[in-house]
């Protein structure tokens, strides 16, 4: 808890665990900005190795694009590479990371290396059907990587971004309703399962992410307020 006599001193490890499409990526960058933490997306990091063409993109590439999961081996080594990085030093909210129970189990290895421990694993509850609406509307700003919708978020100035006026608007090759619903399936299959392996060690908690974007970062500080 943070009162001036046991504030809890070691980086903040946070989880945001949900479907694809439930806010966990918007919701990260807003954490990020309110506690000076570090969003950490496997999605975004292997987007990058696509990108960049390394070996692991190589192999990630198709599988992404069928809307599967990529590899524990891939994704867990990736995961450690960015882990070692100096400026994670300040506490991690792992977006999209663990998405199976190996992974969830290798996680729970790398912070036992650094005397680490999970201070939340919250679940964002949303229903299947608006997550398809959701993501076949979404963008994003290839400046800085704020998140925009067709609906539900607009920029001021359409085309141009609000936070840093870039132009260069991107959407994902995966927000097509056919890979959605894969993603979807993968979710309940090997994800959704991780809710009762956090709830075992007692770090879960659990968000109503079907609300406006504003009042679900209000419930998601109040969370990592209390964690501490
Ligand atoms: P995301 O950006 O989190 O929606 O992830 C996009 C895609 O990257 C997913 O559909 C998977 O193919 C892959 N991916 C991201 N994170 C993981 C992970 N932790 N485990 C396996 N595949 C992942």
């Amino acid at each position: 808890m943070m009162d001036g006599a046991t504030v809890d001193t070691t980086p903040a490890v946070l989880i945001l665990l949900g479907p694809p499409g439930a806010g966990k990526g918007t919701q990260a960058r807003m954490l990020e900005e309110t506690f000076g933490l570090v969003q950490l997306s496997t999605g975004d990091l292997l987007r990058a190795a696509v990108a960049a063409g390394t070996e692991a993109g190589k192999q990630a590439k198709a599988v992404m694009e069928a809307g599967d999961l990529v590899s524990d081996e891939i994704v867990i080594a990736i995961l450690r590479d960015r882990l070692g990085d100096e400026d994670v030093s300040r506490g991690v909210i792992l977006d999209g990371f663990p998405r199976t129970t190996v992974q969830a189990e290798a996680l729970d290895g790398l912070l036992a290396e650094t005397g680490q421990k999970i201070d939340a694993a919250i679940s964002l509850e949303v229903e299947d059907d608006a997550m398809i609406i959701r993501i076949s509307g979404r963008y994003t700003c290839g400046g800085c990587g704020e998140g925009y919708h067709d609906t539900f978020k607009v920029p001021a100035t359409t085309g141009t971004c609000d936070k840093c006026g870039s132009t260069q608007m991107n959407r994902r090759a995966d927000d097509n309703p056919a890979t959605v619903s894969q993603r979807l399936e993968a979710y309940h299959a090997q994800t959704a399962p991780l809710i009762a392996y956090y709830e075992g060690k007692g770090v879960l908690r659990t968000v109503d992410a079907m609300g406006e974007i504003p009042e679900i970062a209000g419930a998601l500080a109040n969370i990592v307020r209390g964690a501490r």
